[in-house]
């Protein structure tokens, strides 16, 4: 303790939250609307083939569908499939049946009281797809900034994209041993190793435990259940 007697307040962790499958499942409402907006915006599904949405970005599988459409994936292109997708995402995640995963709500509450954690969304939604979901499963509020499909079409370059706005947001410059990047697949992982953060891998999407421990994160959760649990791993009390 400093002869003051004023203790430093502790270095602050940065918790990079995905959306689909980890904080939310919008019931099929994310996939189906895209799938739609390709039909509609392309007049075929058949770019759809072999794709694989888990973990992708938005600007990620527009510009996949945009290529294997034939079409080049132009700004104003890419732009257009996803004014076409938020159009239709807006009218069917009231219509989708889904929910926040377990555990979901006591965990962000805890991490928000704690002085030394901040929460935002690594996430391959776009920003406005993340804010319709979100806002719609009432945890939008809990995140200040993130890093989004807007920001890359590439998912392992959105750490360094969320780490460099949390310095904008908090003048501290957040090192990956500082930084929990927070997923339920394998691209998440893989994510986070990319620069050097904290992986936290939770089962609670198409993944099984079995199939996200062969990708060794660092942290793996059946679900986020036991927040005390959770909290003791990855948010230890700091001196
Ligand atoms: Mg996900």
């Amino acid at each position: 303790m400093p002869v003051d007697g004023i203790a430093p307040s502790p270095k602050k962790r940065l918790y990079l939250f995905d959306i689909d499958g980890t904080l939310i499942t919008s019931g099929g409402a994310g996939e189906t609307s895209y799938r739609e907006a390709v039909g509609e915006f392309l007049g075929t599904l058949a770019p759809l083939e072999g794709l694989n949405f888990a973990g992708n970005t938005d600007t990620g599988l527009a510009r996949g569908v945009l290529l294997a459409a034939g079409k080049e994936p132009t700004r104003e292109a890419i732009m257009g499939l996803h004014d076409t997708y938020l159009a239709i995402l807006a009218d069917r995640i009231h219509r989708h049946q889904g929910n926040l995963l377990p555990g979901i709500i006591p965990l962000l509450d805890c991490l928000k009281e704690r002085p030394d954690a901040v929460l935002a969304l690594l996430t391959g939604n776009l920003a406005a797809g993340a804010e319709l979901k979100l806002t719609h499963y009432g945890v939008w509020h809990y995140f200040a900034f993130g890093a989004f499909a807007d920001d890359h079409h590439e998912r392992n370059q959105l750490g360094p994209v969320a780490a460099s706005r949390a310095f904008e947001e908090h003048g501290e410059d957040f090192t990956p041993d500082r930084i929990y990047v927070i997923g339920d697949t394998p691209r998440d992982i893989e994510c986070g190793k990319a620069f050097g953060a904290f992986t936290v891998a939770v089962a609670t999407g198409k993944y099984s435990r079995e199939e996200l421990s062969s990708h060794h994160p660092d942290f793996l959760f059946d679900d986020f259940s036991d927040a005390d649990a959770v909290l003791a791993a990855i948010a230890p009390l700091q001196d």
